[in-house]
């Protein structure tokens, strides 16, 4: 299959710029395009041939179900059964932006597309592109992430096209995404909403709103557990993950400098290739392989969106061993350890 790409100004979109991807959606095809969040995969969420159609290209297992988008708050009426009252009281405060809420379904909504769940996954994007698409298509469009599946996710078109190129009908390159990890995933199917995937919205944003949310077991651990399945069946899949192998470290700072320096240059003198994720406080201080700055400790938004960026350029290098510092904080640094650990397979050291 060719892929037709094409660039857009998110802040200037042309008329008639996106027909040709409106149609393609509107014709069950499979288009990328970018959200506020990450670079989605999209296709028709009520199209069962469509939205299987993404599975096929990501290689995604076909029990991991996929986010609709919707443009209108009237889409909740559509797509829902027993929408609670904290839905529109969580879509008032986010949408459009970064936050998934999980609902019942309607009939409407096909299993193809909740992996077959009776409950599903809904976010409005605030990206004009990603918004403008579902808008003037009229399509809810299924989107997970426009990566293989298991890689990391893509931030950035030329992502997109490393890992989608000959695979989908379009990729709409609308430069970089401006937040860099996925939605917050947030279940109120239930008494007590339920965070299952911590992301750009915090849980303290969260309940500021709602007020007290449980978060998932399967968020918190810190060791893989095969005893704890995640609520959301995307997150039991290894994710996220470079080809090199990542280990991160955590303890005070010169420990751990001396610590990752140490088992950096061991595995260099074996031959090695390896790379260092450092902050612009500890950059000077390492001294073997690549390293990579991603941002200042006190800037948690900058350290969210490049560290996808960041893992996919150790892969485009040959990086066989990277070693990273650990970010741990209660506001975004929940998202970025999240996605850290699962891209190490849970491999953390304390020093
Ligand atoms: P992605 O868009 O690739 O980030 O994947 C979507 C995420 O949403 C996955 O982790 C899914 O498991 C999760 N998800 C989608 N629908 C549901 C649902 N009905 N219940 C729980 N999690 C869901
Ligand atoms: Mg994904």
């Amino acid at each position: 299959m060719k892929t037709k790409i094409i660039k857009i100004n998110k802040d200037n979109i042309l008329p008639d710029q996106l027909e040709q991807a409106i149609k393609l959606l509107q014709n069950g095809g499979l288009v990328a395009f970018p959200t506020e969040t990450v670079y989605g995969l999209g296709a028709d969420g009520l199209k069962e041939e469509a939205s299987k159609k993404i599975y096929e290209a990501k290689g995604r297992p076909s029990d991991n179900p996929l986010i609709l988008h919707i443009a209108h708050l009237s889409a909740l009426s559509e797509l829902t059964k027993d929408c609670p009252e904290i839905g529109y009281k969580l879509a008032e405060a986010f949408w459009p932006g970064p936050l998934t809420m999980i609902f019942r379904k309607s009939e409407k909504v096909p299993y193809s597309s909740t992996g077959g769940l009776e409950t599903v996954a809904i976010r409005m994007p605030s990206h004009p592109i990603a918004y403008e698409l579902i808008r003037q298509s009229k399509v809810y469009i299924a989107a997970p992430s426009a990566n293989i599946s298991g890689r990391p996710s893509p931030t950035k078109a030329e992502h997109v096209i490393e890992d989608m190129d000959g695979r989908i009908d379009m990729i709409i390159d609308g430069g970089n995404v401006n937040i860099g990890i996925e939605s917050t995933i947030i279940d109120i199917t239930g008494e007590v909403p339920v965070l299952l995937r911590p992301g750009y919205i915090t849980v303290s944003m969260l309940e500021a709103v709602i007020g007290k949310i449980a978060v998932d077991k399967a968020v918190l651990a810190t060791t893989p557990d095969p005893s704890i399945v995640p609520k959301a069946p995307g997150m039991k899949y290894k994710h996220y993950a470079p080809k090199g192998q990542l280990t991160i470290y955590e303890g005070s700072s010169e420990a751990v400098i001396q610590a990752i320096n140490e088992n950096a240059r061991e595995k260099q003198e074996l031959g090695f290739k390896v790379g260092i994720i450092a902050t612009d406080e500890t950059v000077s201080s390492y001294d073997v392989g690549t390293v990579k700055r991603i941002g200042s400790r006190n800037d948690e938004d900058t350290i969210a969106s490049r560290l996808f960026d960041i893992l996919r350029s150790f892969d485009k290098e040959g990086t066989e061993y990277i070693y990273t510092e650990s970010f741990e904080s209660n506001q975004l640094g929940q998202a970025i350890m999240n996605r850290l650990l699962k891209a190490a397979g849970y491999h953390k050291v304390s020093v």
